[in-house]
């Protein structure tokens, strides 16, 4: 029974590649406002508030970030200070004594492989220390190179209920998304699914007769 009707609803919204531009134009013209919520002026205070944000909110970050860039400006500056005192630092965020560590070990491969400057390519951004596949997308997307999809908890429950993957693993949501979503929506997607997550989708009860994407979506109440 609940198969059929699974199978009823994929029917009704027809199949995902004829659906995912019109899901995208749509959430395009639902949250023109849709974008990373960190705040920063360089590449290095990207690198340095996406590695924060790891297990807490943007709002969280911002509120540390505002005093850690007037005092560390340059690569070097994060080196300079002994690990506990960047430690205090960044207390805030959580996770702190990982976190500096980290940050320290990706200032120093910054300063002796890429000349102080944040690498734009995946596969190097990877090899920085406490940098993994998503926030390496996250930094790269925002830096104007995308080369991958960012999958977060919103982009995971979304990608499902739209019917745009059956998996539940990111890095095989990723690779779905990556063959469906044309590549020049790549960077701006995720931000998308998480404001329409954050304000309309949300996790426990969605706001079907809110939702701009109800008549293409298989997980419609409406
Ligand atoms: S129709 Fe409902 S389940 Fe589908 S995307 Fe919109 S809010 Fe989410």
């Amino acid at each position: 029974m609940a198969r059929s009707y699974v199978h009823e609803a994929r029917r009704r919204v027809g199949p995902k590649r004829a659906r995912i531009v019109p899901i995208i134009e749509r959430l395009l013209a639902a949250h023109p406002d849709a974008m990373i919520a960190l705040r920063f002026r360089s590449d290095l205070e990207l690198l340095v508030s996406v590695m924060l944000s790891a297990q807490t909110t943007d709002v969280n970050v911002n509120r540390v970030t505002e005093r850690l860039f007037e005092k560390y400006r340059r690569p070097e500056d994060y080196l300079a200070v002994p690990q506990e005192e960047l430690e205090r630092d960044i207390f805030a965020t959580g996770f702190y004594r990982q976190k500096a560590k980290s940050l320290r070990g990706t200032m120093r491969i910054l300063l002796e492989e890429f000349d102080g400057e944040v690498p734009r390519r995946l596969d190097e951004l990877v090899r920085l220390p406490g940098v993994a596949r998503k926030t390496a997308n996250v930094v790269a997307a925002e830096l104007g190179e995308p080369q991958g999809i960012v999958v977060d908890t919103h982009v995971r429950r979304l990608s499902q209920r739209l019917g745009l993957t059956r998996h539940d693993d990111p890095v095989k949501i990723e690779r779905d998304l990556q063959r469906l979503v044309p590549r020049e929506f790549w960077g701006i997607f995720p931000h998308l699914l998480i404001w329409h997550g954050r304000r309309v989708c949300v996790a426990r009860a969605p706001r079907c007769e809110d939702c701009g994407v109800n008549d293409l979506c298989p997980s419609s109440r409406v």
